[in-house]
């Protein structure tokens, strides 16, 4: 599958760009680096924790995570199953609420927001994608891609309905029903639905985690088209390296913390990166 679709330099050594999380969010960025961190960030964390669970048996998802999701870039999210990676994209997207730490979305901070300000900020500025679609079964392709913003009460611009439902390849199936489409097409549909609004950040855990090889690098290529031709700041959690290997920047989470901090990579570095985490 050739998933390295950009020609990008190749670092001077496979650890040079690395940096502890609390660097990418406060140190300067060296001159004439491409980095990712030289973007503003769309969304801030702060010192994240997440506890499930009282006493004994409560488990530490997150254990002080910060960082700067960098504004019109990839971003990924890989990690051992269990590390946190699914709790910190739900808080980050507000669908989750942290134990301690703070998070600010385009500039407003969330973690202190009532449910109903929280449900209306993440209409306006979240979209997200799922590993199982999660469309509604009994609604078309069209209505499920127009269903959050009718939910929020804004009118889309049919022009652009026209342009996104052609762009993800669905413009002949519209009227379907999800029982009537592939994984793939659901698929192409959820991530219609994410980007319609033209959200500050679109996330996606596990995209591809239940599509074939072939469908998935279908998938891949709208996603990081949509960042580079819209500049949608994406974050996408996937445990694939040549998934991994479209992003601008990949981030590795063991036991609720990061732990390593790439910039672009192509699988190979990222499989390793991956078994020295793993290691951990
Ligand atoms: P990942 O997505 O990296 O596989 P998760 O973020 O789903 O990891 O989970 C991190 C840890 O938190 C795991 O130990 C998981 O069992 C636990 N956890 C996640 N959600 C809940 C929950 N709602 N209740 C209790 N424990 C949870
Ligand atoms: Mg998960």
């Amino acid at each position: 599958m050739e998933t390295d679709r950009r020609a990008r330099p190749l670092p001077a050594s496979p650890t040079s760009k690395e940096h502890t999380n609390m660097e990418a969010v406060l140190s300067p960025v060296e001159p004439g680096r491409r980095h990712v961190a030289q973007a503003p960030a769309a969304i801030t964390a702060v010192n994240l924790t997440r506890r499930f669970g009282e006493g004994d048996t409560s488990v530490h998802a997150l254990r002080g995570v910060s960082l700067g999701v960098a504004s019109g870039q990839l971003t990924a999210v890989m990690g051992p199953s269990g590390s946190g990676k699914s709790t910190l994209m739900h808080i980050l997207a507000g669908l989750d609420r942290p134990s301690g730490g703070s998070v600010e979305i385009a500039g407003t901070e969330i973690t202190t927001l009532g449910d109903k300000q929280l449900t209306r900020l993440r209409r306006e500025h979240i979209g997200f994608i799922f590993q199982f679609f999660n469309l509604l079964p009994m609604l078309t392709a069209e209505e499920n891609v127009l269903l959050p913003m009718e939910l929020a009460g804004v009118k889309p611009d049919p022009a652009w309905v026209k342009e996104l439902t052609a762009k993800v390849g669905l413009s002949e199936r519209l009227s379907h029903r999800p029982s009537e489409l592939s994984g793939g097409q659901q698929q192409r549909v959820a991530v219609a639905r994410a980007l319609l609004s033209r959200p500050t950040v679109m996330f996606a855990d596990e995209p591809t985690g239940n599509l074939d090889s072939t469908t998935s690098a279908e998938i891949l290529e709208l996603l990081r088209d949509a960042v580079s031709s819209f500049g949608q700041t994406t974050v996408m959690v996937t445990h694939d390296a040549h998934a991994a290997a479209i992003a601008d920047r990949i981030l590795f989470l063991a036991d609720g913390r990061i732990v390593k901090d790439l910039g672009p990579s192509n699988a190979g570095q990222i499989l390793v990166a991956m078994e020295e985490v793993s290691a951990l």
